[in-house]
């Protein structure tokens, strides 16, 4: 093993190079704050106007959103999500782990996004609404003057019936492109992985959309869904690992979020600074964040994401420097955990390179200590989100305790920080499920007493 050659190098020289890769092969959670890390970004293929595009076409889409799915009737047709202070949390997350954390703590609920239940239902039902309304501006069936809400009408659901839309995922992506795609009248493939949740595929097929079944990881049932597009003119691929439509969707939260923390009273500048933990699989979704809240806050927003022991695709692509290049497999890690929306071995073609003077840092969490984040969330704040989302609770903890996160620490403006932990899914998941999950972390609790 020792001598094997990764990616031109001995696992010896890796290690040698970069000493924490003894703890990541060895499944131990890390902290890893970036080396590239420059406080103010540098301009770049895409930017602020960028984002406010995006934001107008969904602006253009509310009304249609809002006649095709009530429950977003009363956001008028916004698909947003609320920012919530979780005091609770915040006082017993400091008594377990023992330490103090300067500041205010905010959940960010995408778990509760209207539609999909996950940050997915961002980045996935933007992309499909951007390729809905440039066929339908190509073929003249509107003007972007035009009220959006006749995309409702059978005409156009007719039009739509002729095109197919085709994606990879671990479940959550698949969620958010297949409700969007069928209820517009497109023929739409899942492509599931093997960690893909049933009720997620079963839920899809009551929608009429076509999941395919693989026992394969993310980016082989990626791979699939490139294949099957390739050859049909009429077949469009959401590509998780290179979409800048889904990474522009995702960025959009910035600027909702701007205004959300103003309305909180909360103002972010330099005696005040934001900190925000992301959950991270293939990285698109909290690298849109990411762009979208450097734009916004510059150097006065730190992003961290967040990763399972058994996934680093993010970590090990930004440390070595080999972003897709390197998958976890490579260095002997399974891309086995109970998180499946993060369960990618290989990082996102252009994610960590576009951002890898933006992002903080790295860190990586055990598969039990998700499931205890979830039932300390659940018994204290009421709010119940899936493995996956827990993953940013542990980034707090991390900056203050870790070594590495040491620079921050004693950083004056942290008494006036605001923390804000990314929920990213868990609203859609069904009551049994949940059970089970607030179970494993229950018992977890039991025996550390
Ligand atoms: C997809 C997902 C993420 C991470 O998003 P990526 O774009 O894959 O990095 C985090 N949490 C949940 C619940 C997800 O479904």
């Amino acid at each position: 093993m020792s001598d094997e050659i990764i990616l031109g190098r001995t696992l010896v020289e890796w290690k040698k190079e970069l000493p924490l890769l003894n703890e990541v092969i060895n499944f131990k959670e890390v902290f890893w704050t970036n080396p590239m890390y420059q406080t103010i970004s540098e301009s770049s293929s895409l930017t602020v106007k960028d984002i406010l595009d995006a934001e107008e076409r969904l602006v253009r889409f509310a009304p249609y959103i809002a006649k095709v799915f009530p429950e977003t009737e009363d956001s008028g047709g916004f698909i947003e999500s609320p920012l919530m202070s979780v005091p609770q949390m915040k006082r017993s997350l400091e008594q377990i782990y023992h330490f103090e954390l300067p500041g205010s703590l905010l959940l960010k609920c995408d778990s509760h996004l209207p539609i999909s239940g996950s940050i997915k239902a961002r980045g996935g039902i933007y992309e499909v609404l951007k390729y809905a309304e440039d066929l339908a501006l190509e073929h003249q069936k509107i003007s972007l003057k035009d009220d959006y809400s006749v995309f409702a009408d059978q005409t156009f659901k007719d039009f739509f019936s002729q095109y197919s839309i085709a994606v990879g995922s671990t479940g959550n992506l698949g969620l958010s492109i297949g409700i969007m795609s069928a209820k517009l009248g497109f023929n739409v493939y899942v492509h599931m992985s093997a960690d893909a949740k049933k009720w997620k595929k079963d839920l899809l097929r009551e929608k009429g959309v076509h999941v395919v079944e693989h026992n394969s990881d993310f980016s082989a049932v990626v791979a699939q869904g490139r294949k099957q597009a390739a050859g049909d003119p009429h077949m469009y691929f959401v590509d998780d690992e290179s979409s800048r439509h889904l990474f522009l969707g995702y960025s959009v939260a910035a600027i909702r979020l701007k205004k959300q923390l103003e309305d909180m009273n909360i103002r972010i500048n330099e005696g005040n600074p934001l900190f925000v933990y992301l959950p991270c699989g293939v990285g698109g979704g909290p690298g849109g964040v990411t762009f979208g809240l450097k734009q916004v806050f510059k150097e006065h927003v730190h992003c961290f994401f967040a990763e399972p022991t058994h996934s680093p695709c993010m970590l090990l692509g930004l440390m070595t420097g080999m972003h897709d290049q390197v998958s976890v497999q490579d260095f002997g890690l399974d891309n086995l955990t109970e998180a499946d929306g993060l369960a990618v071995g290989r990082p996102s073609g252009f994610v960590g390179k576009f951002l890898e003077k933006e992002i903080c840092g790295n860190y990586t969490v055990d598969d039990d200590k998700l499931f205890t984040l979830l039932t300390i969330l659940a018994d204290k704040e009421g709010i119940y989100l899936e493995p996956s989302a827990l993953a940013g609770f542990a980034g707090p903890v991390k900056l203050l305790k870790a070594q590495a996160g040491g620079t921050y620490k004693q950083d004056a403006s942290l008494i006036n920080a605001t923390h804000i932990v990314w929920g990213t899914g868990g609203s859609m998941v069904p009551e049994e499920e949940m059970k089970q999950y607030y179970g494993r972390g229950k018992d977890r609790a039991c025996k550390n007493k």
